[in-house]
């Protein structure tokens, strides 16, 4: 548009008023791109006020506030469009409604899981306090089952959240099979195969794309098998983990993408999966348990603050015919206990009583606990108080909270 300008054939003033974007084929037609969402956004942050695209990004740019966003199906047409000075209707997407619109979920519900109640409790917990989770046991146990279950106790995405995950997934190329529903409006679940690759995880590439974590973005990674993850994949972990972002560098420049995900993580207690199990007889030499225990490094695990052992669930629980607790009803409390969060912020609690005090201090030494890994028990703790609505941290909240990390992964 810039040559076609310069060249006299459309008004240069007019022109330098839009962002165009788009594939041109040799023959003068437009293709759809990756990533239109994240440019209008941006257009409209530098106080452009207009954009061209290829028909099939029309709707999805137009999720963007503060733009008129145009389609054109072709050069000769985008010429045409800039020579009217832009009378035609741009594209209008009323975000609200398409925000508003009841969501039509069907993914798994915990009414399913039958019994599992420290693994549920646990749940209930990261969906509160935003912790990781750990979930280790034998083949058959449900730790897959009660993983997918986690973000159906989510709250729902906020409208800001919703356009940053669509961003992204627009990035990634994910977004243009969407047409008319471009808005995502359901966290993200992200399950990736133990055999991904660094690039795979966490992004890069010739064109960077976002990678796992990044498309986990205000949702969940679930990383079944995790000790089966290669060790340098596990290890490009840890920046997200404690930044919420993961930057790629190039030559001469470096992107950064938002990851801030829910980490979920399963795994057999050996290779063949029925160390100490009554499930099976487990016949691994020590010294391959520990190596494939020692695969989960210490900082990966400190990360991780609820590590909970899932043991399989006896034939009659299975036949039991009480339906478990649903989604919604733990939701619900999930959102009490954010609430009450949130209003008491700004407020900090108490400092601890005596006997919390000396409770953390008897369990630090009995389980030889970091520095940093009392600061995280004491985190689940107040989480377990927001669930009770309990304006203090009592004893009780604090026994619970060390329960989650007395896994056996952490000695080796
Ligand atoms: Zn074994």
């Amino acid at each position: 548009m810039a040559l076609l300008s310069a060249a006299g054939h459309c008004d240069a003033d007019e022109a330098r008023s839009a962002v165009f974007l788009g594939e041109l084929g040799l023959d003068g037609h437009l293709r759809p791109v990756a990533g239109s969402l994240p440019a209008a956004l941006t257009a409209a942050r530098s106080g452009i006020r207009r954009l061209v695209v290829p028909v099939e990004n029309g709707r999805e740019a137009a999720l963007a506030p503060d733009v008129d966003v145009y389609t054109v199906a072709s050069l000769e047409e985008a010429i045409r469009l800039v020579h009217d000075g832009f009378r035609q209707e741009p594209v209008r997407v009323d975000l609200d409604a398409v925000f508003a619109k009841p969501l039509q979920s069907n993914r798994p519900d915990l009414a399913e899981v039958r019994s599992q109640h420290v693994a549920r409790r646990a749940l209930e917990i990261a969906a509160t306090g935003d912790h990781h989770v750990f979930l280790w046991g034998p083949p058959g146990a449900g730790k897959s089952m009660l993983a997918e279950r986690l973000a159906s106790i989510l709250p729902p995405l906020s409208l800001r959240e919703a356009v940053a995950v669509t961003s992204i997934h627009s990035i990634a190329g994910l977004t243009r099979a969407r047409g008319s529903d471009a808005l995502i409006t359901e966290r993200p679940v992200r399950c990736p195969h133990h055999s991904i690759s660094v690039a795979g995880m966490v992004g890069g590439g010739f064109n960077p794309k976002p990678g796992e974590v990044s498309l986990a973005h205000n949702g969940v990674l679930f990383l079944d098998e995790i000790a089966e993850f290669a060790a340098p994949v596990l290890n490009q972990l840890r920046e997200p983990l404690e930044t919420h972002r993961l930057t790629i560098s190039r030559a001469g420049s470096a992107l950064t993408f938002p990851a801030r995900f829910l980490l979920i993580a399963a795994a057999n207690p050996c290779p063949c999966g029925f160390y100490e199990t009554d499930a099976g007889r487990c016949m691994c030499p020590q010294r391959s348990i520990t190596r494939y225990r020692s695969r989960l490094s210490g900082p990966l695990l400190d990360r991780i603050d609820l590590q909970v052992a899932v043991e399989r669930v006896a034939f009659d629980e299975l036949c039991n015919e009480h339906a478990s607790e649903s989604s919604a009803d733990v939701r619900a409390r999930v959102l009490r206990a954010r609430a009450f969060h949130a209003q008491r912020a700004g407020e900090k609690r108490p400092p601890p009583s005596s006997a919390v005090r000396s409770l953390l201090g008897r369990a630090a030494e009995k389980l030889t606990l970091s520095a940093r890994e009392v600061r995280r028990v004491s985190a689940v703790a107040e989480t377990v108080a927001d669930l009770a609505s309990s304006p203090t941290v009592e004893t009780a909240h604090v026994a619970e909270a060390l329960q989650y990390r007395r896994s056996p992964w952490r000695s080796y």
